[in-house]
Formats: C-alpha cells, structure tokens, sequence
C-alpha cells in the first residue's frame, strides 16, 4: 500500500532547481540570478561572530535587523516581517491568506514560486499573460480582481522576463484593487533598475495603500543568496502578524540576522557593485544582440534572450551552452518555451557566454 498524501502534493508544483551547484568553480553559473560579488569581508565575519553563540536560539523577535530596515526605509519595525530568504514569506503570505474560494493574481511567466501559493492552499490561480514586450499587463491584471481576490503579486522587474513597469503604472493599479486584497510587489530586483530609479522611491506607495506589501531579499545586490534572508515592508501591522503567525518561531537564523545587519551597512559598496553589474548587463545583452537575437529591456541581475524559431531547439542550446561549461536557465522550466535567462556574471563569463552561444547557434 502506497503511502497517502494530502491531496495539495499532487497539485504543488515541483520548484524547476538549477543544476550545477556540485560542479565546482569550472562552471559559468548563470542560472539562478545570484550576485557574482562574493560577500563582504565585514559580512563574513559578523556571520561567522554569532555561530560561537549557536547553543542560543536566534533572537526571536529579530530586533537588530529590524531595527536597521527600519531606519533605512523609515517603516515603524511592527511592519517589517522577516523570512529565510523572501520565498519564505511569500508562501506564509499563500498560508495566511489563501484558501478555496479565494484567488489569486498575478502575471506569467512570472516567479516559480507563485503557481506554488494557489496549488497549496486550493485557491484559484488567475495568471494573467505578460504583454508583447514581456512586461506585466496591470490593466489586465486590475480586471481580473474580484470579490473573491485576496492576493495580487506583482513581480517588479519581472522574474524571468527582466522587464519593469513604471510606478505610475503601479500606483494606478493599487488604486484599483479593493482594499480587502493584499497586493504584493516583489522587488527582489529593483535595486538593478533604471526605470525604478532608487529603492526608495516605491516606499511612497505604502503610506497610501496599508494592503501593499513591498518584498525584498538579501539574495540579489548584497550577495547573500546561502543566507536565506527577506524581508517585507508592510502597509499594516495586521499583515505582519498574519506572516508571522503562520510560521515557526525561528525562521531567520542567527547567521543570517548578523550578516543583513552588517550588509546594510555597506551601502556605497553595494552601488559600486551595482554600476559594475548594469555595465555587464549591457556588454551580456549587446553580445546577444549581435547574433541577431531579441533581448527583453533589462531591469534586473539577469537578460531574457528569445531564440530564433528558424534555429537550434531550446533544450538543444542549453544543452551545447552546459557542455560548453555555461549554465543558463531553459525557458521552459520558466513558463516559456524558446527563450533563454541568463545572469550578468563577471566579465570573464559573460564574455564566455557569447562565445559560446555563438557556437551553440550555428
Ligand atoms: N522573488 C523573486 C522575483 C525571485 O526571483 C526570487 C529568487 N529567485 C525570490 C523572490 C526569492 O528569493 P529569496 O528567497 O532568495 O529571498
């Protein structure tokens, strides 16, 4: 007799998990949007500090990080939720929120983790398809919410597609959805955006909208992806509580606490950082470009390349980029077939990919 499982595993979709990560430094690894930047010397050591401490829980309430968020974005502490890593908060936003009868939006192809949120909880999902440039469609998205809408996630810069919407674009959807819905809008990227300009300028929005949550990560601009720390600016307390009330106790380690108070520190690093990543981005996509491919406008860590109908299959290059030592992630583990995303990496492996996707191509 086969073990039974609750109904919901077989509705869950598997997270598509990038290979690679036991291949050691050979490998070009561009696959999952982690920052090239090793971290902070500073960083390393705060972490490493607190292990000497490891018989302690971690602080359960988080009152150092918190702190700091709190003073960098001048958001009262009681609405900043903490996760490992923003993915943890994201499916406690599913638990806290979510269940049959209710529905959530949001854009796709767009961030694994969100067909995850509905298929756990029993949920409607309402995926609503990106325009012809890639971006989200919010005018689409306002239409689809109902009294039923307790969620809408949006993903800006967008995951995978690496586009961004204005926050005028923004601003007009939140004062379309009813105040009932949540709205999430993951910026686990914006800190690479142009078009957002800095990561402060959508913070405007919460002192409006107290449904808004803004979800950032440690993952991506300060290079802490193995930590697993996110963090959540909150509309209301109510929302925080809730995100917290489904979770364990401790669900930021301590290593992880020290490190994002450390990192938030190092802000004139962390812009150097980020100039030299948006210069990459621009050498990865013209290289792209020259071989005659479409690449999304980028406002991310990542590019998003269209491959040529007329060409070698999408498995076929990413199987010639692998054996080249290049790891992309295929399109269609992203919800789009005949497509490419590709991480800014160092110079040396941008160049590497070019070259070999020139190869790939022929
Ligand atoms: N949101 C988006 C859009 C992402 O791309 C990612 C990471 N791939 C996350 C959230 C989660 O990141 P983390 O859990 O590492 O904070």
């Amino acid at each position: 007799m086969p073990i039974e499982f609750a109904q919901r595993i077989s509705r869950i979709p598997v997270y598509p998990v990038a290979s690679g990560y036991d291949l050691g430094a050979e490998v070009a690894m561009l696959a999952s949007n982690e920052s090239c930047f090793a971290p902070l010397p500073e960083v390393v050591r705060a972490a490493q500090a607190v292990i000497a401490g490891a018989n302690r829980y971690p602080d359960p309430s988080y009152s150092a990080l918190r702190l700091a968020l709190s003073e960098r974005y001048d958001v009262p502490a009681q609405r900043i939720a903490l996760g490992n890593g923003s993915c943890d908060i994201l499916l406690a936003a599913g638990e806290a929120l979510l269940e049959p009868g209710a529905e959530v939006v949001y854009a796709w192809p767009s961030f694994s983790v969100y067909p995850h949120l509905a298929a756990a909880s029993g949920a409607r999902a309402i995926e609503v398809p990106l325009d012809d440039s890639e971006r989200h469609d919010l005018e689409a998205m306002a239409r689809e919410v109902t009294v039923a809408t307790r969620l809408v996630l949006v993903c800006n810069p967008n995951n995978p597609t690496s586009t961004a919407v204005g926050l005028e674009e923004v601003a007009a959807l939140l004062e379309r959805v009813p105040p009932h819905a949540c709205v999430i809008l993951d910026e686990a990227y914006c800190e690479f955006s142009l078009r957002l300009g800095d990561p402060f300028a959508s913070l405007e929005l919460l002192r409006a909208h107290p449904n808004l949550v803004i979800l950032r990560t440690f993952s991506k601009v300060y290079g802490l992806a193995a930590l697993r720390a996110g963090y959540a600016l909150c509309g209301s307390v109510a929302v925080r509580e809730a995100l917290d009330q489904v979770r364990q106790p401790f669900h930021l380690n301590a290593a992880a606490q020290a490190g994002a108070v450390e990192a938030l520190r190092h802000q004139d690093e962390v812009e150097r950082r980020v100039a030299r990543t948006l210069a990459e981005r621009q050498a990865l996509a013209e290289g792209a470009r020259r071989l005659g491919l479409w690449v999304a406008e980028s406002d991310a860590n990542f590019i998003w390349v269209r491959l040529p109908a007329d060409g070698p299959s999408e498995p076929e290059v990413v199987a010639e980029l692998a054996r080249q030592g290049v790891l992309v992630r295929a399109g269609a583990s992203l919800g789009r077939e005949g497509a490419l995303r590709v991480t800014v990496g160092t110079a040396e492996e941008n160049e590497r990919f070019t070259e070999a996707l020139a190869g790939a191509l022929t």
